[in-house]
């Protein structure tokens, strides 16, 4: 069975965001017909994650003659050392990603808000004549042999040769498809502001040397930090017993911020976000002519910044498999092998990278027990101060090592092999 996409039957994205975007934009890349469809009026403008690592910038870099890496590099922030720290005692161990700098071309986390991809997907989707359909929210999905359709509140149908959910965490087309979306939700809340000031000038003297990129250990209330472009991000855990309103008021968010640098006024805060924090997995990632892709197939703490990584890999996976199950390059095309590997290889990356990895890092900022945490920071020191042993781990934190063992829409021979 090949994917017959067609004018008629183009593949339906269903979600304007990073995941949706990446998987259209390899999609009409190829040729292939697609077309996508976003619930919200306009592309959304709310700040989440901001760091892209090795793995993706090396993916986006392979599409479309790399111009929208091009374009990503050229606004966003190259970090290429990060720190694990100790609230109260400061420097624990720094990461150098340079010690990749044979083997991939983005030896850095590149930091930049991932509505600045969004709109640069949106800008040569256009170009490149997708369907792009706004205020289109896609509520009913029916599906054959030959294809699904997916049907929109506002009454409109979709024809499409194959439907991809990449609707976000709330996702309607996994709902649908009634995949279950198993794991837990930890009891603290995240609390993300951004802040004008530069922070490396106001923190306290433990962290004079602070990095752009910090994780910062704390058992009472750990701090990361980031830098963007545009700001520095400060993310606080919030209790459970803590009401979510109360931590956005503004006096409590200048009181968290200046109890971490107090810099003697209130900060210039320019975003502020609470969120719950999952580590959830699909079920399954495809069934039939429907796929899930992104936080509608997998969501997890942010701490390693791995979860929209992930599904852009998921994106560039799905779309070498898509290309190649619709007969490109002359293949007969193998959609159910296809989607079966699909399924297989990036749930197993769901599971045994991100949420093992994403999971350990958030209990090792938050980490209670003395004993523990020394074991912890003393592992951290060992690993940092040893190159063979501090480039395994960066391999792993910047997803090469998933891509060098799970492969990228690698062929089903290979795969099997
Ligand atoms: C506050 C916040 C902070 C975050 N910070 C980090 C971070 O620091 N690091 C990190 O790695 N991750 C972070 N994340 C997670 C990260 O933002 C997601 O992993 C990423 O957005 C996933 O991209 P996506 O394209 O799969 O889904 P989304 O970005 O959620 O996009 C889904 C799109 O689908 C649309 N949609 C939804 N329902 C429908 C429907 N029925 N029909 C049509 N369209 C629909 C939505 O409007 C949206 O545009 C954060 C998330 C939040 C909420």
């Amino acid at each position: 069975m090949s994917l017959a996409a067609s004018a008629d039957r183009p593949v339906t994205v269903v979600g304007a965001g990073p995941v949706g975007l990446v998987t259209a934009w390899s999609l009409a890349d190829a040729g292939l017909p697609v077309r996508v469809l976003e619930a919200d009026t306009v592309n959304r403008t709310d700040w989440r994650a901001s760091t892209f690592h090795a793995a993706t910038m090396e993916l986006l870099a392979g599409i479309d003659g790399g111009v929208v890496a091009d374009e990503m590099l050229a606004r966003g922030l190259r970090v290429p050392r990060y720190h694990y720290r100790d609230r109260r005692r400061g420097l624990v161990a720094e990461f150098d990603l340079g010690l990749l700098a044979d083997e991939t071309r983005f030896p850095f986390r590149l930091q930049l808000n991932q509505q600045r991809l969004v709109e640069i997907l949106l800008r040569r989707l256009q170009e490149l004549g997708v369907a792009q359909h706004f205020s289109a929210r896609a509520a009913g999905l029916d599906q054959d042999a030959q294809g699904a359709t997916v049907t929109t509140d506002d009454g409109a149908s979709y024809p499409s040769s194959l439907v991809v959910g990449a609707d976000g965490a709330a996702s309607a087309v996994r709902k649908l498809l009634g995949a279950s979306f198993e794991g837990v939700t930890y009891p603290q809340r995240f609390l993300i502001i951004s802040v004008a000031e530069d922070l490396r000038a106001e923190v306290p003297d433990v962290h004079a040397d602070l990095a752009e990129v910090s994780y910062i250990a704390d058992p009472d209330e750990f701090v990361f930090v980031l830098r963007t472009p545009e700001s520095w991000r400060v993310l606080f855990p919030i209790p459970p017993e803590e009401d979510p309103a109360e931590a956005l008021d503004p006096t409590a968010l200048q009181r968290r911020l200046r109890g971490f640098a107090d810099i003697g006024r209130d900060y210039g805060i320019l975003d502020r976000q609470i969120y719950a924090v999952h580590q959830r997995v699909a079920d399954r990632f495809h069934d039939g002519r429907v796929v899930l892709a992104g936080d509608a197939a997998h969501i997890n703490s942010p701490m390693g910044g791995m979860g929209l990584n992930a599904g852009i890999h998921d994106a560039v996976d799905l779309g070498r498999r898509l290309v190649r199950a619709a007969g490109a390059g002359g293949g007969a095309g193998d959609l159910r092998g296809e989607l079966a590997a699909y399924d297989t290889v990036r749930r197993g990356v769901a599971l045994d990278y991100v949420r093992a990895d994403t999971h350990r890092n958030t209990q090792m900022m938050a980490e209670r027990d003395p004993a523990v945490r020394a074991e912890n920071q003393a592992a951290l020191r060992a690993t940092a101060a040893d190159p063979a042993a501090a480039r395994v781990w960066l391999r792993r934190a910047s997803l090469l090592t998933a891509v060098a063992e799970q492969g990228i829409g690698r062929p089903l021979d290979a795969a099997a092999s």
